[in-house]
């Protein structure tokens, strides 16, 4: 009998369960289901390249829209899921159609935070960065010598900064947090893009909380900091995080735990109902996991492909991620929490540099900027589980590469 498979979202993850999961199956019906109204596409470019002005929206498209017809995956797009049956097996969308499925996929992504309303949220002229329409409304706003105050010194946040000091506009940066990046890396990095954004005109404030966004006339046209500071603005663009998209799960009874938790293959709390990417949960090395990058939207997804066609096999994040600001192009191999020492590594080229991340005499990530050879080794020790010691990473004599 041809099964329906449903897979709810449209973004990265959904795209590649649907290509893995028809290379293995090629009678199961595939139905894709979107809240936005478009094909599912590449948000990495949004705060870079995109933002620049250097991609055209077609070229954001993770594949043509013919390729899906082709592949017989049939898509419903701009029409959200608004609950999911478990008894039935059914589904029911926002315009009322209701869809059966054998299994289901939820690859539901996540959501920005955004301010609340009280402090100026709403205001015209306050952005966020998460949707191509969202870029879309922000790019306008990108002309030289404008004043943007960026909210959140995260991934957005010094990307989208970076992408506005290169038009030339005067930007200010204001986490909350003592440093920038605080989330994702350690001081060493935090220094290191810090005196970037300095070095592109860019001012900095950390440990710096919003107290408020005034308006004249219904825009935003002053932010008022904790410390009292007040910055006339041309427009606010606020990064600071996301918030994963459990809640059909939740309705649905499934187990959700800062995400919705699935197991090593990808499954949730219901045998027939699978999840990955931004709004999964899981256990890894003892922790509760979720992972806000491509890479794991786009591996997680092709494993719960398989699993659902029948391919056993677990789930082992191998992380990588990685950031372009100006010039500098960082990747990141590993997860790096908990770690307890760092060292620092010159690379072999000018300007390359990397952050061996130890717990006790453990290698558990590496940032490398401009450093291509050191991420390479790092994501590689990390993949095959061999060892480099805090010693010999400190070692610039050593070649890495022998390590392997
Ligand atoms: P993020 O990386 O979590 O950074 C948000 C930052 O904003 C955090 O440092 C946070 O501090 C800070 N913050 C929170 N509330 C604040 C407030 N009221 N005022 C000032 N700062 C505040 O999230 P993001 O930059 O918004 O990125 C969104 C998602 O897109 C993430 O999943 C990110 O991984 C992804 N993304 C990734 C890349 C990449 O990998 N290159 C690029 C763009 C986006 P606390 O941590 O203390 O809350």
């Amino acid at each position: 009998m041809t099964k329906n498979i449903v897979i709810v979202g449209a973004g990265q993850a959904a795209c590649s369960f649907v290509a893995r999961f028809r290379s293995l199956d090629s009678d199961s019906r595939l139905i894709l289901i979107g809240d936005e109204p478009v094909y599912p596409y590449q948000r990495p470019p949004l705060s870079k390249k995109y933002a620049l002005g250097e991609m055209e929206p077609e070229q954001l498209q993770l594949r043509a829209e013919d390729w899906y017809g082709e592949n017989n995956i049939h898509c419903m797009l701009g029409n959200p899921v608004a609950t999911i049956d478990r008894n039935a097996k059914t589904l029911i969308l926002s315009d009322g159609q209701t869809i059966n499925w054998d299994e289901l996929f939820l690859a539901t992504g996540s959501r920005a935070r955004s301010l609340p309303d009280s402090i100026g949220g709403e205001l015209d002229g306050v952005y966020m960065l998460r949707s191509a329409a969202d870029a879309d409304a922000m790019r306008q706003e990108l002309v030289t010598d404008r004043q943007v105050v960026i909210i959140g010194g995260g991934y957005i946040g010094l990307e989208a900064a970076a992408s506005a000091a290169s038009l030339g506009l005067k930007v200010t940066v204001v986490e909350a947090a003592e440093r920038i990046l605080q989330r994702v890396a350690c001081q060493e990095t935090s220094d290191f893009f810090r005196k970037l954004h300095q070095d592109h005109g860019v001012t900095i404030h950390e440990n710096t909380g919003l107290e408020r966004i005034e308006e004249l006339d219904g825009r935003a046209s002053t932010v008022i900091l904790s410390n009292g500071e007040q910055i006339p603005v041309d427009f606010v663009l606020v990064g600071i995080g996301i918030i994963p998209n459990a809640e059909l799960a939740t309705a649905a009874e499934l187990e959700v735990a800062g995400g919705i938790m699935v197991d090593s293959h990808c499954r949730t709390t219901d045998p027939h109902i699978y999840a990955a990417g931004d709004c999964a949960a899981f256990t890894y090395r003892d922790q509760l996991t979720r992972i806000e990058s491509v890479q794991n939207a786009i591996d997680q997804a092709e494993c719960a492909a398989d699993n659902m066609a029948g391919q056993v096999r677990e789930y082992l994040p191998y992380p990588w991620f990685w950031s372009d600001q100006y010039e500098v192009k960082l990747q990141i191999a590993g997860l790096n929490r908990g770690y307890d020492r760092i060292v620092v590594r010159p690379g072999n080229r000018e300007g390359a540099l990397s952050h061996w991340y130890f717990t006790g005499n453990t290698f558990i990530a590496v940032d490398a900027m401009n450093d291509p050879r050191s991420y390479m080794v790092g994501k590689k020790l990390l993949e095959t589980g061999k060892i480099i010691t805090p010693k010999q990473a400190s070692d610039t004599s050593l070649e890495l590469k022998t390590l392997l």
